[in-house]
């Protein structure tokens, strides 16, 4: 089937194949799906993607500085080992080039372009009960009809640009870091202004200010942030890490983050305070998200996340010269590891360098943007040539409410979710039959190191499909109970941990103005995640209801 001549689901003489399965998006998640689909099941499957090539998150972040937080050796597929030993990773943390170059590799390896229509954005999809299939409508006015509809539209990658009064005014040029121009940005000569201090705002201040005349940087959450010591890998790591594949795997797939590291079954006040300084000095020292792995209950006890927060703001008035910028920047309001966890490379020494400030916008807000600049409620007003938002994403919910999905009653996933998202397992909404979200909101997708719950989830779905074809199974639809359920579970799990009291966390929404408010992934761990996703299959998958072709033909 895979071999006949095909382009992106039209066949050599233009007519649309009859298609099993369209995928949206061509990213890791939406990459391997369609390997599995075409390759494993044999599906007649296609991917529609927006860009002009594969690669999702690190085709459109170019920005300066955008680079994993993940370890190389873990930001990969794991699925195939001829996979993992042909490429090799250059660097402790890989730079969006280097990715990029990967994602190409492996869709080439597996010869997925063929199968993937770019520069296709998906505007609509709609469910006919009738003929039980989706019709996907693209901005070109096409329309392709399949029985599975699977979206691979990526958490992080519906850009929110914040609607500040007067931005179209602006004289100077706007950029945001999620849609970056590929040709880049000089920035030389320049007064830059940022606005955002998030995990890509810290990894671009370094780098913009390398060559930007002046950098202000408009903060309005002071963040925690941990050094990378990115480095090049030494040929002797390279080839540990060869020789280490199944190990790794092995550690990602049994902790709770996906992360190629365990995290230490000792708690905060089990040391006295001379051991804990030392063990967060080590970590410190280490660099990277391992920093909070030095003791278990971080993200779970108050008291002992204050002592990880009370060092990490000490390393800032440390490295800060400056006491009153050293004290904006410390001054922070939630706890360490409650929003992402940025890792950097020389962030808080950027403000020890003459030509970059910091402007505190939590006091004094942003009041507008002017033809010159922007202007503060205080009426100070900062000339600039160059504004960048690194303002991050509509996340979780922004990609697939833009998709227009109408489902069964003709019911759209808008109304469904008015209150804020609701599903079972992060896959799949009742009244949208045959539809599966790969990292949906509900699963544990962002809390993780993203490659593993992707994989994970693709193989579940995979799985599924050719368990529904084996036993004569036309539509699957997750039931409103198991939905309630799982969303209760998923609430539980957010409670259990700290997570929630960073009020202002894009993991709730809170950074998109009017969004409901609803601790989104699941925060109860990957590996029991992986359980549950293994237990309701096993029991004929259990809080779904399947439709025989029989009672279908009725
Ligand atoms: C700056 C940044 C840094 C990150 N760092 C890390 C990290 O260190 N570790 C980690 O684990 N994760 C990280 N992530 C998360 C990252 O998104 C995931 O690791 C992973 O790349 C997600 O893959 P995906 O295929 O699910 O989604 P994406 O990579 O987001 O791909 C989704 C694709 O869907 C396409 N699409 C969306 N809507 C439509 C539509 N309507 N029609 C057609 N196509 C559409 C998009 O164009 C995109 O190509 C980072 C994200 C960002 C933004």
């Amino acid at each position: 089937m895979a071999s006949v001549a095909m382009n992106g689901g039209i066949s050599a003489d233009g007519a649309q194949r009859k298609l099993d399965a369209i995928i949206i998006g061509a990213g890791f998640s939406g990459m391997y799906q369609l390997h599995c689909l075409r390759d494993r099941l044999g599906l007649n499957a296609v991917v529609l993607e927006a860009a002009d090539g594969v690669g999702g998150t690190w085709y459109w972040n170019r920005y300066p500085g955008a680079r994993c937080d993940s370890e190389s050796h873990s930001y990969c597929f794991q699925f195939s080992d001829e996979l993992l030993t042909e490429w090799e990773w250059s660097e402790r943390y890989p730079g969006q080039a280097e990715i990029l170059r990967y994602m190409n590799f492996v869709a080439d390896k597996l010869d997925l372009k063929r199968d993937i229509r770019f520069k296709t954005r998906v505007v609509g999809a709609r469910y006919d009960e009738a003929a039980n299939r989706w019709t996907v409508t693209t901005e070109g006015g096409e329309t392709l009809t399949a029985k599975y509809l699977i979206t691979a539209v990526g958490c992080l990658s519906s850009a929110n640009v914040p609607k500040i009064p007067g931005l179209e005014t602006f004289e100077g040029d706007w950029y945001h870091t999620g849609l970056w121009p590929h040709e880049g940005v000089d920035f030389s000569g320049k007064r830059v202004g940022q606005i955002g201090t998030g995990s890509t705002g810290i990894q671009a201040v370094p780098v913009i200010a390398q060559t930007a005349k002046t950098l202000t940087v408009f903060q309005r959450t002071a963040n925690y942030s941990v050094p990378a010591h990115n480095a090049p890998l030494s040929p002797e790591r390279k080839r540990e890490l060869k020789e280490r594949l199944a190990e790794t795997r092995r550690t990602m797939r049994s902790t709770p983050n996906g992360h190629p590291f365990v995290i230490e079954n000792r708690s905060v006040f089990d040391v006295d305070d001379d051991e804990r300084l030392r063990i967060f000095e080590k970590q410190w020292e280490m660099g990277g998200l391992q920093f909070r792995a030095a003791f278990k209950d971080i993200l779970l006890d108050k008291k002992a996340n204050d002592e990880a927060a009370n060092f990490l703001k000490n390393k800032i008035r440390q490295i800060v010269k400056d006491p009153e910028t050293a004290e904006k920047l410390a001054n922070i309001d939630h706890p360490y590891s409650t929003k992402r966890p940025p890792i950097d490379s020389f962030y808080f020494d950027t403000y020890n360098k003459p030509h970059v400030k910091l402007v505190d916008v939590r006091s004094d807000p942003i009041e507008a943007i002017t033809p010159k600049g922007i202007r503060l409620k205080s009426g100070e007003e900062h000339e600039l040539d160059i504004i960048v938002f690194a303002t991050g994403f509509d996340a979780m919910t922004g990609s697939l409410l833009r998709l227009n999905i109408t489902g069964r009653g003709g019911r759209t996933l808008s109304e469904s979710w008015k209150a804020g998202p609701t599903n079972y397992l992060g896959l799949q909404v009742s009244g949208f039959p045959n539809l599966f979200t790969i990292t949906g909101p509900g699963s544990p997708s962002v809390l993780c190191n993203m490659p593993v719950p992707i994989e994970q989830h693709v193989e579940w779905i995979t799985d599924c499909i050719d368990y529904m074809r084996r036993h004569d199974v036309e539509a699957i639809e997750a039931t409103p109970e198991a939905m309630d359920r799982w969303v209760a579970h998923v609430n539980d799990a957010a409670n259990a941990t700290l997570m929630p009291q960073a009020g202002h966390s894009w993991y709730l929404g809170a950074n998109v103005p009017g969004k409901p408010r609803v601790f989104m992934p699941y925060a109860g761990g990957m590996a029991r995640y992986r359980g549950i996703c293994d237990d309701v299959a096993a029991k004929g998958y259990e809080g779904f209801e399947m439709t025989r072709a029989s009672a279908m033909a009725k």
